[in-house]
């Protein structure tokens, strides 16, 4: 097996600037680890194009071959569990990021970050969903521990057209709850629709406001863009209401005031999907492969092959990526 050659889309640094490109590689250049695994599909995620432009917080040292998902079968396992044969998934943890991930034909990972196939999924399927869709139901689970439900109003998804936002849009719509979608492009409104937003609004909801508190709009909201936009939809949200908080596009800062929190008691929920313990990572994959499936999504998720993926790293990065993308191996 270790003389075994793969393919591989790799990034190397020349003079300060990343380039992406296939290149062959052997198995015994993978990191050392318990489970070797034959990678049919990867999933595109906001970090892998923070990884392939260089992002020294995402990657350390180059080259190195981004993927912070993957999903294939197993072909050598030192644990036996999982046990070779068997399909995995595997999302987070340091795939993609210092370890070799998913952009990769094969990967060597940790047995203890391997979650098995849920019953009736393929890899492609899982992959639809990915990191990001994994993200998009940590934030709705952690909304619905909070006691959200459909009767207390509208809930907000910001960036909804992302890959994160539009697997919430979908998985909220399909809960029962009145979505308001909060969209930069007004040429998604329809594709948002269709994933059951009942609204679709423009990002100027969210814009700066020098009012400390603005009239309650939203009984909950899931927010994927962090920055100035979720100081704003707070001042929005209505009393004991909460906001699910996963991402950064719009900035890492958050420049708030306490007023949402002690006048309308409003809670802020961090939502990780990378260290979390794999068996809540294993118990939300089987609600997408149960009753949180969400067809639309997975109808209308984009297949690129290792070609394709300089150009669609690059729209992330412009925020100008919608909607889910899978990297298959063999396309
Ligand atoms: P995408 O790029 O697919 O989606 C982000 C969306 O945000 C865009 O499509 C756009 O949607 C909107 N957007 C982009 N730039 C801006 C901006 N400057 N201001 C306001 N809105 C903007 O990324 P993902 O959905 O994959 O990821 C979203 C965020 O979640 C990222 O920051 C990512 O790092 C984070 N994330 C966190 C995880 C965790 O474990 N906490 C796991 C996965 C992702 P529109 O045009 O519709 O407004």
């Amino acid at each position: 097996m270790n003389d075994t050659q793969f393919k591989a889309w790799r990034v190397a640094e020349q003079d300060g600037s990343y380039y992406g490109s296939e290149q062959v590689l052997g198995i015994k250049d993978l990191p050392e680890g318990e489970v070797l695994i034959k990678v049919s599909h990867s999933s595109l995620n906001y970090k892998d194009a923070l990884s392939a432009s260089g992002n020294k917080g995402v990657t350390r040292s180059f080259p190195h071959t981004p993927g912070i998902d993957a999903a294939g079968e197993v072909i050598e396992s030192a644990t036996g569990a999982p046990a070779a044969g068997s399909k995995v998934i595997v999302t987070g943890y340091d795939l993609g990021m210092n370890t070799d991930g998913g952009f990769g034909e094969y990967i060597r990972v940790p047995s203890a970050w391997c979650v098995p196939m849920p019953a009736g999924w393929e890899a492609e399927t899982a992959m639809i969903y990915g990191t990001a869709g994994l993200t998009a139901g940590l934030c709705v689970q952690k909304l619905l521990r909070m006691g959200a439900g459909p009767e207390q109003g509208r809930v907000a998804v910001s960036g909804a057209s992302g890959a994160v936002g539009s697997v919430a849009v979908e998985l909220l719509a399909k809960l029962g709850f009145d979505v308001v979608a909060i969209s930069g492009k007004a040429d998604h409104a329809e594709s948002l629709k269709k994933l059951g937003a009942t609204e679709v609004v423009g990002r100027d909801v969210l814009a700066d406001n020098k009012k400390p508190m603005l009239r309650p709009e939203f009984a909950n909201a899931v927010d994927t863009v962090g920055g100035s936009p979720l100081a704003e939809l707070l001042k929005q949200i209505k009393p004991g209401g909460s906001v699910s908080c996963c991402g950064l596009v719009a900035g890492p800062q958050l420049q708030t005031t306490v007023l949402p929190f002690i006048l309308r008691g409003v809670n802020l929920l961090g939502v990780d999907s990378v260290e979390i313990p794999l068996a809540d990572k294993e118990a939300v994959w089987k609600k997408f492969a149960e009753d949180w499936k969400c067809p639309t999504i997975e109808a209308s998720a984009k297949r690129i092959g290792r070609t394709d993926l300089d150009d669609a790293l690059s729209a992330f990065l412009k925020g100008e990526s919608a909607g889910k993308i899978v990297l298959d191996h063999k396309a």
